[in-house]
């Protein structure tokens, strides 16, 4: 049985307190006093349960005498996972986002405790900045505390040779949601446990939903239904800021916005992070020196939004942009409509698939189009492919060359140095098991389930070489994510989004432009919509710019909602 993770990331920077005191800090009268005015005190009897496991109302207790349990069930019975006694309080990530808790809250002892609800917790983290920096890092240690003990509500039993099941683990680990996996080609305890939810192998991948609710392969949007990622979208409220996709840019875009009081929804069709969470370790983002995993970074942006308020919907695709009149609206897959006065697309990009006919049967059976620690582990000891000539494939072929037998670096020119940093190529060229085989490109793929064989052919002599490889990372670029747009916004040839002055008299007539100033820098040929980060055409594909256009488009929201 493996414990997998979620992000077991969402860590802190150091401080002079040692670990377990940053974790389970006791506060002072002082810091106590400053939370009570946020709270109601009141009287606990010993066993008074405060808070149900998977209840999805957030609140915060501060033991004032007495103690404070966290407890969740497990198969022996009950496991005490945590204890808290004066001065010191309960809670963690999903006091910020308002998810359902992992585990049951009582009194292990009658006291007294300062109750404080999720709103009026957000409004003192935002205002008062050193309990903010207590109760933050405690609560982002906590969570990977959580991850690291395999404290869980989700049980996925699957095949780590089956695409859906794959997705499940993508999904679960990119949102930060610890899930216990069982595999039925390794793990005993898995036939017994279908046997007891009576679901049978061909079910699979199947997930044990908060220790309950069976859920055979399960969508992204039912399992987050499911683990109660998304509050209720309150669809007649007219929101200052929508942001679509909640990759780096329309993160940064959330936490400048939401910090400068713009009442804010971001909705996301997967996982926060975009792009950049797929990346094994990003090594040119300012002010991580020892680089930072995407994911690490993605979850810390993540929690920098809510705590300023942010809502963040996750597995909601938008669909459409009603752009006919003002106030805009975004529409989303599941039929829900959300009205807002200023519009961020942030929808960045989608990877390129290989002219392939058979990919479909291989994606996530052999074919990935990210290089993570979980598809490593899948790939250790085996040889693999890398299919581009880009800083991503680079990136994956010396991350994968740590613990694959051999990478194979599949690249179409004659080379990598047009197209990929200086620092990458010597790391390729200085690795024993990274073989570069320039003028060649992917011909066939083949297999029974999982991929077995891959064909790659050498262009100038036109021969075709098999190998029993079972491991391709596609790593060719990607195109815009602009097709659920239809037709409201000017868009260049490639289909990514123009903005500001990229716009053309030609462009702004043609989109009936009504205003007599131009468009802001990064807005669109519709009044109050902005494109930020990689779906903007003419920007530079890169985290540091993405999060920059997002801090910038704030300030031309602002303008635009006074206008
Ligand atoms: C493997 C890899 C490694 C990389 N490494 C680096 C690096 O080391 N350094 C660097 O600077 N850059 C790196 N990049 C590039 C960088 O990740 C991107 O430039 C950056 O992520 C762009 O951010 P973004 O927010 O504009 O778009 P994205 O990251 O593409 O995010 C867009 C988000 O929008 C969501 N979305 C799309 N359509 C919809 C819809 N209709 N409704 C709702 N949500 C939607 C997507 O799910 C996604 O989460 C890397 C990219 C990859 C793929």
């Amino acid at each position: 049985m493996t414990t997998a993770s979620g992000t077991a990331t969402r860590a802190a920077p150091p401080t002079a307190a040692s670990r377990p005191e940053q974790l389970y800090p006791t506060l002072t009268a002082a810091q106590i006093a400053r939370i009570a005015a946020h709270g109601r005190r009141r009287r606990v009897a010993t066993g008074e349960v405060l808070v149900q496991a998977g209840e999805q109302t957030a609140r915060l207790f501060v033991v004032v005498a007495g103690r404070i349990d966290v407890v969740r069930a497990s198969a022996a019975g009950e496991e005490v996972v945590a204890s808290f006694g004066p001065g010191m309080f309960t809670g963690e990530v999903t006091m910020l986002s308002g998810r359902r808790g992992l585990a049951q809250i009582r009194a292990g002892m009658a006291g007294e405790v300062i109750e404080v609800g999720r709103d009026d917790l957000l409004a003192l983290i935002q205002t008062d900045g050193e309990l903010s920096e207590i109760l933050m890092r405690a609560f982002i240690l906590r969570r990977v505390e959580l991850i690291a003990r395999g404290v869980s509500d989700v049980v996925l039993l699957g095949s780590s040779h089956c695409q859906g099941t794959l997705r499940i683990r993508e999904f679960l680990t990119r949102n930060g949601h610890p899930y216990t996996m069982l595999d039925l080609d390794r793990d005993a305890g898995a036939e017994e446990l279908l046997e007891r939810f009576h679901v049978s192998a061909a079910d699979v991948p199947v997930v044990i939903c908060r220790c309950t609710i069976v859920l055979r392969n399960p969508t992204n949007q039912q399992l987050a239904d499911c683990l109660g990622f998304n509050e209720a979208i309150d669809q007649t409220h007219v929101r200052d800021l929508v942001i679509v996709g909640a990759g780096p840019s329309g993160l940064a875009a959330a936490v400048y916005g939401a910090s400068e009081g713009l009442d804010v929804l971001v909705v996301e069709s997967t996982a926060p992070g975009g792009q950049a969470g797929s990346s094994s370790r990003i090594e040119n983002y300012l002010g991580f020196p020892m680089g930072i995993s995407g994911q690490e970074l993605a979850a810390r942006a993540h929690s920098q939004a809510e705590k300023f308020g942010a809502q963040v919907i996750i597995a909601k695709d938008a669909k459409r942009l009603a752009c006919d009149r003002r106030p805009y609206a975004l529409e989303l897959g599941d039929g829900q409509r959300v009205p807002a006065r200023a519009v961020i697309i942030a929808t960045g990009a989608e990877y390129r698939r290989l002219p392939i006919e058979t990919l479909p049967r291989f994606e996530g059976a052999g074919v990935y189009y990210a290089a993570t620690f979980m598809e490593a582990q899948l790939c250790a000891g085996e040889e693999v492919v890398v299919v581009g000539a880009g800083n991503s494939a680079g990136q994956a072929a010396v991350f994968l060359a740590q613990t694959a037998r051999r990478v194979h670096m599949l690249i179409r020119s004659g080379g990598l140095a047009d197209t990929m940093s200086r620092y990458l190529i010597r790391r390729i060229e200085d690795h024993p098991a990274i073989v570069q085989h320039v003028h060649t490109e992917v011909v066939s793929l083949e297999g029974n389930g999982h991929l077995e064989r891959v064909g790659w052919r050498d262009k100038p002599s036109g021969r075709v070489e098999m190998q029993g490889i079972r491991h391709v990372f596609a790593m060719t670029g990607a195109v815009p994510s602009t097709r659920w747009l239809g037709g409201c916004l000017a868009l260049d040839a490639k289909g990514f989004i123009k903005t500001g002055p990229d716009l053309s008299p030609e462009d702004l007539a043609g989109a009936h432009w009504p205003l007599a100033r131009p468009p802001h820098l990064l807005e669109t040929s519709l009044p109050g919509v902005f494109a930020i980060g990689d779906v903007r055409a003419g920007s530079l594909k890169r985290v540091a710019s993405a999060v920059g256009e997002g801090s910038i488009a704030i300030a031309a929201v602002h303008q635009v909602l006074h206008e």
